[in-house]
Order: C-alpha cells, then structure tokens, then sequence
C-alpha cells in the first residue's frame, strides 16, 4: 500500500475540525459478483480503502459519501440531522469502540434525512457489506444487504431509473438475494436484469447475469 496522506475536514453538522485520509489512487484487481472491489494485499487492506468512500465525524457522528467541504447544510437540515444521530441505537451502542461498519450506518442515517435518492442509500449498504465481508463480520455483511436490497427495490419501484443504473441495480437486487439464500427470487430479478439490457451494450454485465444465474440454479435445486 502507497503512504496514507491526510487533509482536514470540517464537520459541516458541529464544526468539529479533524484529520481524514485523502483519497489518493489506487490498484484494484477487478471485482466479486456484487461489484465488490478486490485488491492486491490483506483483505483488511482492501476494507480501509472502501472505507475511505465515507468519512465520519468523530465528535457528533454526521457521515456522508460527499466531501465535507462541498456539504452546505441548512439550519433546519443540521437540527434534523443532529435529532437523528442522537436518536439512532446502533450509534449509541457502538459509538465508543466504532466497528469498521459504522460509519456507514451513520451515513445512511443523514443521508435518508438530508432525503438522499434510495438508489444512493442502497450503495451505502452496499458498500457497508463489502467492508463487513472483507472483515468478516457475517452477521452484519448480510444485514447490510438485506437493507441494500431494501433501498435498490424502492429505488426501482419510485425513481424513474434507466439505462446501466437500471440494469446494474436490477442486477444487485439478484445477486444480493442469492447471496441471502434468495434463490428463487434471485433467479426472477436476473431475468428482470436481463429484459433491461436489450439495446444497452454492457456485454460485462451480460456474461455476469448467465454466469450467476446458473449459480443460482444450481444453488436452489
Ligand atoms: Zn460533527
């Protein structure tokens, strides 16, 4: 791994002044079936770096995908979001010793106040359950699924999606509940994967679907 760099930020919610690690690049060596990015070294290795995609504050909790220096929040936003962190039982549990998942519950917390799309809040799970899987803590790898697979169907049903968005989400919803043991439902929602490629040119999430479908099969006969 390249040496971490770090940066400040400003927590736009308490104004709480902190060090993050700044982004940087890095190598990935292509990914898992539910988009999971694999890295050369440690799983751990990899587990920070998905963690990086989400910054927390370390004094009252506020965490989102987006850089804090371009979040401009309201008064009333920051009142709501700050209701939420303090109501929140997961964060008030874990908040002493955060798990490495935490700071994505957090961000899905603010980011469904601050009335982010479900399509973003089903990514946050997403990627939650990736970093629970490369630090194997089972249970929560498929509670953040289950809540992935949540966000992506509401997504679906209520906001418009088309194109790769369409196909890669109705995709997600697949291969999550294969991953919870779903068969049967995750073998209607590659079909529903499938209907939505047509005219689309992603031949890498074409070979995807058969691939995994016949995983599915296999799995649920
Ligand atoms: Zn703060």
């Amino acid at each position: 791994m390249g040496k971490v760099e770090h940066a400040y930020a400003r927590c736009p919610v308490c104004g709480y002044v902190f060090r993050v690690p700044s982004g940087g690049a890095y190598v990935t060596v292509g990914r898992e079936a539910d988009l999971c990015p694999k890295f050369p070294g440690r799983p751990s290795d990899g587990a920070r770096l998905i963690r990086n995609a989400v910054t927390m504050c370390p004094a009252c909790s506020f965490a989102s995908q987006e850089e804090f220096g371009s979040l401009d929040l309201t008064f009333d936003e920051r009142y709501g979001v700050e209701e939420r962190l303090r109501e929140d039982g997961l964060l008030r549990v874990f908040r002493t010793s955060p798990p490495p998942w935490l700071p994505f519950h957090a961000a899905e917390v603010c980011s469904k106040e601050l009335g982010y799309r479900a399509r973003d809040l089903g990514d946050i799970c997403l990627r939650a359950s990736w970093v629970c899987r490369k630090e194997k803590e089972h249970p929560f790898e498929s509670t953040f699924q289950l809540r992935a697979v949540r966000h992506f169907m509401r997504s679906l049903e209520q906001e418009g999606l088309y194109g790769r968005e369409l196909s890669v989400t109705t995709y997600l919803v697949g291969e999550l509940n294969r991953r919870l043991g779903h068969h049967r439902e995750a073998l209607n929602w590659y079909v529903n994967a499938e209907r939505t490629l047509e005219g689309d040119n992603l031949a890498w999430l074409d070979r995807l679907i058969s691939r995994q479908k016949e995983q599915a099969a296999s799995e649920a006969a």
